[in-house]
């Protein structure tokens, strides 16, 4: 037997304290011992592939109470064959003809505010396919008149939505924009990828397929969920043998994702909530009590239940800009990595959802220490 060693230790790799969320750049989330299990143990057996895909349907199903669901590599993979699915429906001759959208239905319509960069732009997601964006509006203003007129127009396909906090400016309201879709009998895609814990919610918009991340919040391996109409899911599932065939789920990502939601089934929410509340709250009064640094909890925008710590640093108190202390924190052992969005305003915010008490620990020991007031 060899010693065990870290996979850190092995590849002499950064140890990193990942608060900038659910951040793919840093490897997104932690899995449980028992959704890792899952997953280590899929690996060595062979399956039928469409037992597992149904079986993710069935449990998608009756935890969320939507019609369908499938399970593909990740929520970009989910968002094209979504749209496939709206534009060329299961039939294999369109799936074949894929990204040659010519006689199809192919326009893809979206507030110029849900037009959100993830990492890359989301609009990439609707060329793959072959789908045309048509963005509708200003990212400062949309209104439901402007959509209305786009979805009119007869070579529509679907209107594609986003539920996230990288959704700008003022849009329309969800449920009115499915409603005016759905008056016209235009399917509903709607991408909630970091909203794992409101898929009901999402779900009471009324849109079609809703699409959420099996490594983001749920914590799973890389995968994305399609959640909603059946026949639309299966037609994703049948762009799998066209366009999808880089974007399939692995029999691993299946079985832990399955893992995942039966994990996420047991949590208790109230109690959950209540310690991450009270995590932020010490995070907020030990990093608020450091000269010069503003500290306040403040709740998700797009309304998963948590908050996170916004730092504000005042350079004439505590002698350093939010920048350079979020550089001294990245070039730091451990390093640290808070989300930087808000760097122009003097903010560095902190996500401690995955992080255990002893790295919030570090973070304040690490901010005390670059502040100098130590
Ligand atoms: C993370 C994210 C995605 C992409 O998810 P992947 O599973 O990494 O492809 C898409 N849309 C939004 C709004 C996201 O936040």
């Amino acid at each position: 037997m060899t010693s065990w060693i870290s996979i850190h230790e092995r590849y002499s790799l950064t140890d990193v304290i990942n608060a900038a969320g659910t951040y793919t750049p840093l490897g997104v989330s932690r899995s449980s011992v028992v959704v890792a299990g899952s997953v280590a143990q899929a690996l060595s057996e062979f399956f039928v592939m469409d037992e597992l895909q149904d079986i993710a349907s069935e449990t998608i199903a009756r935890t969320t109470g939507a019609e369908a669901g499938a399970i593909t590599h990740c929520v970009a993979a989910g968002i094209t064959l979504s749209i496939a699915a709206t534009m060329a429906g299961a039939a294999p001759d369109n799936v074949a003809r894929l990204p040659d959208t010519r006689g199809m239905r192919h326009r893809v319509v979206l507030p110029a505010g849900h037009a959100v960069d993830y990492g890359h732009s989301i609009l990439q997601d609707v060329r793959l396919c072959g789908g045309l964006p048509i963005i509708v509006g200003t990212e400062s203003l949309c209104t439901l008149d402007e959509l209305d007129r786009e979805l009119s127009h007869p070579g529509t396909a679907c209107l594609l939505l986003v539920s996230s906090r990288l959704v700008r400016g003022r849009m329309p309201d969800l449920d009115e924009s499915v409603a005016i879709a759905h008056s016209k009998g235009i399917p509903v895609v709607l991408d909630g990828a970091a909203q794992d814990m409101r898929i009901e919610e999402l779900l009471d918009t009324g849109a079609d397929l809703i699409l959420v991340s099996g490594h983001k919040y749920l914590a799973g391996p890389t995968a994305g969920l399609i959640v909603g109409r059946k026949d639309l899911v299966m037609a994703a599932r049948a762009h799998e043998k066209g366009i999808g065939r880089a974007m399939k789920a692995t029999k691993e990502a299946i079985v832990g994702a399955l893992a995942a939601i039966e994990e996420r089934q047991k949590l208790d929410l109230t109690n959950w909530r209540r310690s991450q509340d009270e995590k932020v709250a010490d995070f907020v009064r030990h990093a608020g009590s450091i000269r010069g640094v503003y500290a306040t909890a403040s709740p998700d925008p797009a309304g998963m239940p948590f908050s996170r710590a916004h730092l504000r640093f005042e350079p004439s108190q505590c002698g350093k800009s939010a920048k350079t202390v979020a550089e001294e924190l990245k070039a730091g052992t451990p390093a640290i990595w808070a989300m930087e969005h808000e760097l122009p305003l003097g903010t560095l915010i902190f996500e401690l959802v995955p992080l255990e008490y002893e790295e919030v620990s570090q973070i304040v020991f690490r901010l005390e220490e670059i502040v100098g007031s130590r």
